[in-house]
């Protein structure tokens, strides 16, 4: 593990915040795939400072910094102690950037599909995908502008690039979330708007809660999508959605 230094902490809505992290003598960060996770183990003291979580670089990849975004579980270990506890300054020790959900090189066009805090390795495998210039579909489902993470940056993306294009879906809307500026749809996205709406041809790449990426998955094994252009991440113990 390496020590490193929070010099950022960003508070992105009610549930998630952001941290960023630079080394602490000033030398090189290991660049990062898009798609790939830190593991971090931020407890000093006490029975617990051995506990370990991975969380997903959610920066364009290749910065100087990294950028992990944590939904604060509410009788989780790590995400609270990182909410409640780390402050700016604070060292904290992380491993090398790890994990082979990694966005391939491919000319098809590209389609993101996010549930939740699901979105903190669709947001680098976007940036990437920009930088290459391929047409992508970006899908996040959140239950409403409470939870809506990374809005600014994703709309500022699509402004800024012609081949980005996205849906957003409220599960529950508030009162005051307006459709069409905050969200597109209202509820998840059903199997009939994907098949309607998503490219049969397309590479797919998605993370989010275990019955979200179950639904994704057997659309898109419905729709004949081959398994080799169907790519996901669990936020838990890892899972083949085939045999669930
Ligand atoms: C590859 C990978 C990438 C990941 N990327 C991200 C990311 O980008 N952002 C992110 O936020 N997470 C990410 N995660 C999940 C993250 O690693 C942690 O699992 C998550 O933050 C919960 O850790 P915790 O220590 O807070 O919860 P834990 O203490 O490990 O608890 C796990 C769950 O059990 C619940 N729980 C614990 N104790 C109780 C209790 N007494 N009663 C009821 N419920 C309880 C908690 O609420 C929590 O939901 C990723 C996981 C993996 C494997």
């Amino acid at each position: 593990m390496n020590k490193v230094k929070i010099y950022n902490k960003v508070k992105e809505n009610d549930v998630v915040t952001s941290f960023y992290i630079k080394s602490e003598d000033g030398k090189e960060l290991k660049k990062n795939e898009a798609g790939q996770f830190i593991a971090i183990k931020p407890i000093k003291d006490g029975e617990n400072k051995s506990a370990i979580r991975q969380y997903s670089l959610s920066m364009k990849p290749g910065e100087d910094f990294y950028r992990i975004s944590i939904k604060r579980e509410e009788h989780g270990l790590v995400s609270r102690y990182m909410h409640d506890n780390v402050q700016i300054g604070d060292t904290v020790e992380i491993s090398d950037p790890l994990g082979n959900f990694i966005l391939k090189e491919s000319n098809k066009p590209l389609v993101l599909l996010s549930g939740g805090i699901g979105v903190t390795p669709m947001m680098s495998m976007l940036y990437k995908a920009v930088e290459q210039k391929r047409d992508v579909i970006f899908v996040q489902a959140v239950l409403n502008s409470t939870a809506h993470t990374f809005k600014d940056e994703i709309n500022s993306i699509k402004n800024d690039n012609t081949n980005v294009k996205t849906a957003i879906f409220y599960q529950n809307p508030l009162e005051s979330d307006k459709k069409g500026k905050d969200y597109d749809f209202e509820g998840v996205a059903t199997k009939e708007w994907i098949e309607e709406n998503l490219p049969k041809d397309g590479d797919f790449y998605f993370c989010g809660p275990l019955g979200f990426m179950k639904h994704v998955y057997d659309t898109l094994r419905g729709m004949d999508v081959s398994e080799d252009a169907i790519n996901y991440e669990m936020f838990g113990p890892s899972k083949n959605l085939a045999n669930l």
